[in-house]
């Protein structure tokens, strides 16, 4: 991955705390390169509370925008000039476009999400999804799922941010739960699909789910995916692909999102499954 730097490169970066780990530049850097962008992507470190200052920054410094991750989606909300429909629907924004001084905010998670999910040829209209987690990622997903139509059951070890999510849905499909076992395994034999939006399995935390039973109560044409990308396959998904389930990682997710946040910074229509397999390559090295 080459970017060529010239007086006239323009500013991206993610701002994240902690964010020396991110993937962003990575990523963002090498498509940049593959179309021959004028543009460079870094990385910069702003500390939880510090948006409102970063963005004047920003501004100041002619970046062109910016991607966030935790802890900042939700704070720049109402930093904006303007959102988009799934910024507002969500209520977090993870892409920041600067355009004469007006920071226009859009959430790409979502539709990033419901994209990966057309490559694996599940369409959600229709379906009744279970997904396990009411976080940040748990609520991009279920928002737009809600959105393309499907009925969705939000199962939470916190029940109480599980309600609090389902209110954000306007057209009422989606319904809260609990995370217990027995609760798991009725809703999962109802379910075309299971999602999981917890951080268990995820590397390094040392969280786990407890038990994997629920998943001998799903559909065996159920896929399963998990939101999580490192490792590439958790125990869930394993689990999952020892009973006969399709399964798919956060990578797809990753890819897009990413993919949605670069177009909207350049208004460059970028060929996603081309890109995809470009950037599949520079991620699993
Ligand atoms: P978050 O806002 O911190 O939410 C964490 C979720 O995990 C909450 O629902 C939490 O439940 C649940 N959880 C944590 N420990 C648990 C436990 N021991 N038992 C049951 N539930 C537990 O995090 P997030 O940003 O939504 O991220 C969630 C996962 O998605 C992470 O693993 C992250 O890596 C992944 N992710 C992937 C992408 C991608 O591009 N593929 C993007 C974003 C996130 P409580 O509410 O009860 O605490």
């Amino acid at each position: 991955m080459l970017v060529e730097l010239k007086n006239t490169t323009k500013k991206l970066c993610v701002i994240g705390d902690p964010v020396l780990h991110s993937q962003s530049p990575l990523i963002q850097n090498t498509m940049i390169s593959a179309l021959g962008l004028d543009y460079v992507y870094l990385c910069q470190p702003v500390p939880r509370g510090m948006c409102k200052p970063w963005l004047e920054c920003a501004k100041f410094a002619g970046y062109a925008g910016f991607n966030a991750t935790m802890p900042h989606k939700e704070e720049l909300v109402p930093l904006m000039d303007e959102l988009d429909s799934d910024a507002a629907l969500i209520g977090a924004v993870n892409t920041v476009c600067i355009q004469e001084g007006r920071a226009i905010g859009h959430n790409t998670d979502g539709e990033g999400f419901l994209r990966a999910l057309a490559d694996l040829g599940v369409d959600a209209a229709g379906r009744t999804i279970l997904v396990l987690g009411a976080g940040g990622a748990a609520k991009a997903v279920c928002l737009k799922l809600a959105q393309a139509g499907a009925k969705v059951f939000v199962c939470n070890r916190t029940v109480e941010k599980a309600a609090e999510l389902c209110k954000h849905d306007p057209l009422g499909r989606l319904v809260p739960a609990d995370f217990e076992l027995e609760t798991l395994c009725r809703l999962a034999a109802q379910a075309d699909l299971l999602v999981n939006g917890t951080s268990l399995g995820m590397a390094g935390t040392g969280g786990q789910f407890a038990d994997f039973t629920f998943l001998d109560a799903l559909p065996r044409e159920a896929p399963v995916v998990d939101l999580i990308y490192h490792p590439a396959e958790t125990e869930l998904l394993r689990q999952a692909r020892l009973r006969g389930h399709r399964t798919a990682n956060g990578m797809g997710l990753l890819i897009h999102q990413a993919i949605l946040a670069l177009e909207h910074f350049t208004g460059v229509q970028i060929d996603a499954g081309e890109m995809g397999k470009l950037l599949q390559t520079v991620l699993r090295d």
